[in-house]
């Protein structure tokens, strides 16, 4: 283990080098909208003189392929981006992440919850049933015995929202280059999954934890990831984690004005190699959405 690594996530925010990450889920290839928030933490890092790093999210086993891991590898590589020290997958840390999880635990802040989606949907769209895709807290209600005969069967740990707003700072709040200071409202996920059936943490959970031991000072992602912020902030508090600061990006738009998405076929970065794209050619391209993006009314995207 290096000094550094050993230290990672304890140093104190003001003198941390400037550290940013790209954090891909290993289930498909990269496209262009991957691309382009790649390049922006890269870039970032590098103006400052700071470290980017590479941290594969491959704690959903059932969706999750390695052989995703080495082509978004290829795909950055293709790209001229170099990343620093070793790149972390999520699944060599899943001791820790069931460490965080047993210390909410112990502290009442978690809850065993059984129900199946189709248990969720059913009660969600009950006439009296709570508004939108939130959890309503079946299991939250279960008494204490009948939750004990239960543990043998598959579970899910979810977070008690109430319990959790409780026990942390009444009012939270986190920074964000283009957006400003935001009041975090975690209760808007309702009692949000920490550990999975399937998996032995839930995004959330994992990525608040990542960030820190390895000493993110900048998260720089999408703004679609910006509602998870609000969760990952309640979490910093609960579990005594620093919190960096936030550059939620606006996506790269396709030709048609909708976001790029794998679900509706945005071309991958694979593809267009295979098409004889010009790398360069590409991430030119790029960093110019970046600027022109960020001169759209809404100030600079990422400011140092
Ligand atoms: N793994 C997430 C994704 O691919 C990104 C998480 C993050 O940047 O925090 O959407």
């Amino acid at each position: 283990m290096t000094a550094w690594t050993a230290t990672r996530g304890q140093e104190p925010a003001s003198r941390a080098p400037v550290t940013t990450r790209f954090a891909p889920s290993p289930t498909g290839r990269l496209h262009l909208g991957h691309a382009f928030s790649a390049l922006l933490a890269h870039d970032f890092a590098r103006a400052a003189g700071g470290r980017f790093l590479l941290r594969i999210e491959d704690i959903d086993g059932t969706r999750s392929r390695p052989e995703h891991i080495d082509g978004i590898v290829e795909d950055l590589a293709w790209l001229g981006l170099r990343w620093d020290e070793s790149v972390l997958r999520q699944t060599e840390r899943l001791a820790a992440y069931a460490e965080a999880l047993g210390r909410l635990r112990a502290a009442g802040l978690v809850y065993p919850c059984f129900c199946t989606r189709s248990d969720i949907a059913a009660a969600a769209s009950a006439p009296h049933g709570p508004a939108g895709a939130l959890y309503p807290g079946t299991c939250r209600a279960l008494a204490p015995d009948a939750r004990a005969a239960r543990l043998g069967e598959p579970h899910a740990w979810r977070l008690d929202i109430a319990a959790a707003r409780a026990a942390a700072p009444a009012r939270l709040f986190f920074d964000d280059g283009r957006l400003g200071r935001i009041e975090a409202r975690p209760e808007r996920q309702g009692d949000i999954v920490l550990a999975r059936k399937d998996a032995p943490s839930s995004y959330h959970l994992a990525a608040t934890l990542d960030d820190a031991w390895t000493g993110v000072t900048d998260v720089v992602r999408g703004e679609d990831l910006v509602e998870a912020t609000h969760v990952h902030r309640l979490l910093q508090a609960l579990l005594g984690l620093p919190t960096p600061r936030y550059h939620h990006h606006r996506l790269l738009a396709g030709a048609d004005g909708r976001r790029l998405a794998k679900r509706d076929g945005a071309p991958s970065l694979a593809g267009m190699r295979a098409a004889g794209a010009d790398p360069a050619a590409l991430v030119a391209e790029l960093r110019a959405r970046a600027i022109s993006l960020a001169s759209d009314g809404e100030g600079p995207t990422l400011r140092q």
